[in-house]
């Protein structure tokens, strides 16, 4: 791949109004394979998040009035022209996040199909009209763009993020502003050139790279015309961000952290239980909120379970994700490494054994290889928080109510996995578990027609499906005499 031409084509300003403007000051990027700078960008601050938001709301109206076929249209477009250019942003992806390439192909295709599901979903917004109970009058209910929306952007999924967000916003009529993560800002960036090219009106889409998440948050938070905000993050994060955004009482969509089980039934197809969680674990490189954080596997079945897993995760060979031969990348940086060996560390301190992994490299690169972890006690702290690495903790349990139990010890609620060949326990565990999401004999779940989100301290709204468009939509009431 020529590097070099692929980033002489990616904006490095900040992108404004459909414009690339030059910011006061810039901050590295840097590739998490190599510790090398990438390059620099633009620095967002307060200054610039107003001239977003005045962009923003200067088109506003317009947009929310072009009518629905249109803006489906345009997000078709806007899903063709991505499409077109899913090798470049793939390579740009992992340039900048370190995931292996196929797995940032996925990612493309994963996150241009939000385009094209709203530009179906576009022209489908629709109301209701009744006669009034009492006789005396009509009610109209009708659905309007909620206005200019901020999104918070994490690095996990540098276009998918973005992408989930901006399809539902942009087919309900808001306009948006994204602060992608300061760690891959190029993706984001290449993203909004890309819809600008595919007809996006200008104004419409503003991306504010920001080394000063918080100036450039507060600043579009405390002015009124900002009226809702999408946050892809970490829990605490989040927490802070809803308690910011009550003063305006501004709308909010939490999609926050994860703590998913994945459980293995004595009577599961283990052979199909270890595709699955090699899925929901290593998708990603274990870097996603719904990966599989904790196995927690029927005694019965528990060795061989075992057995295979660490088969198949001493499998994965460690490299640059831009080399064709690597099928695990880098963790995003060293804090991201360090968190990982703390977690492994603490859990062996406690009694666990490592099967297979568990040693990281030396650098450069923030490398830790797929890892299992054999015999996991309840107290240790992997069972508990996110580890977003590729590490494979597997704990015991005996009846199908401890099971349940030990999956729903946790403040978290995103993503369950549950493996059984019985129907009946299927859809009885699927009820019981509390998360949002949960995937019944399979280790994939996301999908943009289906809704995406999390309940407990993973947040609230949802993302995708016929539920996304509604995050983006005010219900007025019109009362009619007869
Ligand atoms: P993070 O919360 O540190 O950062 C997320 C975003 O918030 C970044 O853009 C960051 O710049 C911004 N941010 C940080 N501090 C801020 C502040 N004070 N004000 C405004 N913005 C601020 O999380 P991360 O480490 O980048 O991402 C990983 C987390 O995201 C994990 O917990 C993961 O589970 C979660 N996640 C959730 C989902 C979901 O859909 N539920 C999807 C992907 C990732």
């Amino acid at each position: 791949m020529d590097t070099a031409k692929l980033l002489s084509s990616v904006p490095t300003g900040l992108w404004i109004g459909g414009e690339e403007r030059a910011g006061t000051s810039t901050f590295d990027v840097l590739n998490p394979a190599t510790d090398e700078v990438i390059t620099t960008v633009a620095d967002a601050g307060a200054d610039d998040a107003v001239a977003a938001l005045d962009a923003a709301s200067a088109v506003q109206a317009e947009w929310a009035g072009t009518a629905p076929r249109k803006r489906g249209e345009i997000l078709r477009s806007v899903f063709e022209t991505i499409t077109a250019s899913a090798d470049d942003i793939a390579a740009l992806m992992t340039l900048e996040m370190g995931k292996v390439v196929a797995e940032s192909k996925g990612e493309v295709t994963y996150g241009a199909e939000f385009f094209r599901w709203f530009s179906e979903e576009a022209v489908r917004i629709g109301g209701r009209y009744t006669p009034s109970p009492a006789g005396t009058g009509r009610i109209v209910v009708t659905k309007q763009a909620v206005g200019p929306c901020y999104a918070i952007t994490p690095w996990n999924f540098p276009l998918a993020m973005g992408t989930r967000k901006m399809g539902p916003a942009f087919a309900a009529g808001c306009t948006m502003i994204v602060k992608p993560a300061q760690e891959t800002p190029l993706t984001m960036l290449l993203l909004a050139k890309l819809m600008d090219e595919a007809g996006l009106p200008k104004g419409v889409l503003s991306v504010l790279p920001t080394s000063r998440p918080g100036d450039v948050t507060a600043a579009l938070i405390d002015d009124g015309r900002l009226r809702k905000l999408t946050f892809t993050g970490s829990t605490g994060v989040g927490k802070a961000l809803v308690k910011q955004s009550a003063d305006k009482l501004l709308r909010t969509s939490m999609e926050l952290g994860g703590n998913a089980p994945f459980i293995v039934f004595d009577d599961a197809d283990v052979d199909a239980a270890v595709d699955g969680a090699i899925l929901a674990k290593m998708r990603n490189g274990g870097e996603a909120c719904t990966a599989a954080n904790r196995f927690h596997v029927a005694n019965s079945v528990r060795e061989e379970f075992t057995e295979k897993l660490v088969k198949r995760m001493s499998e994965f060979t460690l490299g640059d994700g831009l080399d064709e031969s690597a099928t695990l990348g880098p963790l995003i940086n060293q804090k991201q490494l360090d968190k990982v060996t703390e977690l492994v560390s603490d859990a062996v301190s406690r009694g666990a054994t490592v099967a297979v992994g568990g040693v990281a490299p030396e650098g450069p690169g923030n490398f830790y290889p797929a890892t299992v972890l054999a015999d996991v006690p309840a107290d240790a702290r992997i069972l508990a928080e996110e580890v977003f690495g590729p590490v494979a903790p597997i704990a015991g349990f005996d009846t199908e109510e401890e099971g349940i139990a030990a999956a729903n010890d946790t403040e978290y609620g995103l993503a369950a996995y549950v493996y059984t060949k019985s129907l009946d326990r299927a859809l009885r565990v699927a009820e019981s578990i509390e998360s949002g999401m949960v995937g019944v004999n399979r280790g994939v779940i996301s999908d943009a027609a289906a809704p995406f989100g999390g309940i407990k301290e993973s947040g609230f709204g949802r993302e995708g499906g016929t539920e996304g468009i509604d995050e983006y939509l005010d219900t007025k009431y019109i009362a009619l005499t007869n």
